[in-house]
């Protein structure tokens, strides 16, 4: 399941192999064919980077390459001539450069071109980054600030005009490890608990950009994907069911995740005091791995809510 913190490596790993290289080859394939604008044969890649669950590729001619991978799209790096492991009808974008590396990206959902960055609406809209370093949670807190109210915890952290990178495991994780019951609607949340948990989430994000196995806990995950079984902190079941519009599954254990409910009089200040939250001590990290096929996080995205 991708999150920002997969899209980052994937994004390292297409950098480390393609940034300074010039292209031999550029050719989009299927829907976004017609509408690409295409960077010439020469021109230089000058930059990859991920915001968010998105993928950028600079060109020097200024066009960049805008690609969201969805539940089943990836990036895949061959040497020249090397057999690809899906098939060529899944391909979308396939980058060629003078070394002889092949960059394809496989069954993207997003896949369009622009003349700058801000021609990418579903970038120029994300939140702050949190798979960055020093993310401007405040900044994270007022966007939040401006949805309606009774949006429930897990699908505010869920949205990417929000806060950029959080999917379903560390929306699940993070509420966890706050002690928020994930139902909570977003106007019974106290805004240090707000902050706890986009802080919390940051830290698991930035925790895991090295690892391909992801840890939020000793032995791996605290709830995300153990419905059924013992939480780890208090022996009692972990639930599991879908929620939000998109129907995305959420885990919690109701026993650890109690609901906090503010007072009518807390929930009609805004929510932006720049008090520092205790944060929840640092997750473990798992093993390292390099690998470029990671699949992406969520599920195509039609509005620019969750992109
Ligand atoms: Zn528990």
């Amino acid at each position: 399941m991708p999150e920002g913190d997969t899209i980052h490596r994937s994004a390292r790993t297409l950098e480390r192999a393609l940034a300074g290289r010039r292209l031999q080859r550029f050719e989009v394939r299927g829907p976004a064919a017609a509408r690409a604008s295409r960077p010439k044969t020469g021109t230089a890649i000058t930059q990859v980077e991920a915001r968010g669950k998105h993928l950028l590729i600079h060109f020097d001619d200024g066009i960049v390459l805008h690609t969201h991978m969805g539940m089943h799209g990836a990036w895949h790096l061959y040497r020249h001539g090397e057999r690809w492991r899906r098939p060529g009808t899944q391909a979308r974008v396939i980058i060629e450069t003078d070394n002889g590396t092949v960059a394809v990206c496989f069954a993207a959902p997003t896949v369009e071109t622009a003349r700058a960055t801000h021609g990418l609406r579903n970038v120029r809209d994300l939140g702050p980054d949190l798979c960055r370093d020093e993310p401007d949670i405040d900044e994270a807190l007022r966007r939040a600030g401006r949805l309606d109210p009774r949006t429930e915890i897990a699908v505010v952290l869920l949205d990417q005009r929000v806060a950029a990178g959080i999917g379903n495991v560390y929306k699940s994780e993070a509420c966890f490890a706050c002690g928020v019951d994930p139902f909570t609607p977003l106007a019974a949340i106290e805004i240090e608990t707000l902050r706890s948990l986009f802080v919390t989430a940051a830290r698991m994000l930035r925790a895991n950009l090295t690892t391909t196995r992801r840890a939020t806990v000793d032995g791996g995950l605290a709830v995300y994907g153990r419905s059924g079984r013992r939480c780890r902190r208090c022996s009692n079941v972990v639930m599991s069911r879908r929620q939000g519009e998109q129907h995305r599954m959420t885990y919690w254990c109701p026993s650890c995740q109690s609901r906090r409910v503010r007072t009518a009089a807390d929930a009609t200040t805004t929510a932006t005091t720049t008090r520092d939250a205790t944060a929840p001590s640092q997750p473990a990290v798992a093993p390292a791995s390099t690998t470029v096929d990671a699949a992406s996080a969520g599920r195509p995205t039609r509005s620019p809510r969750r992109a």
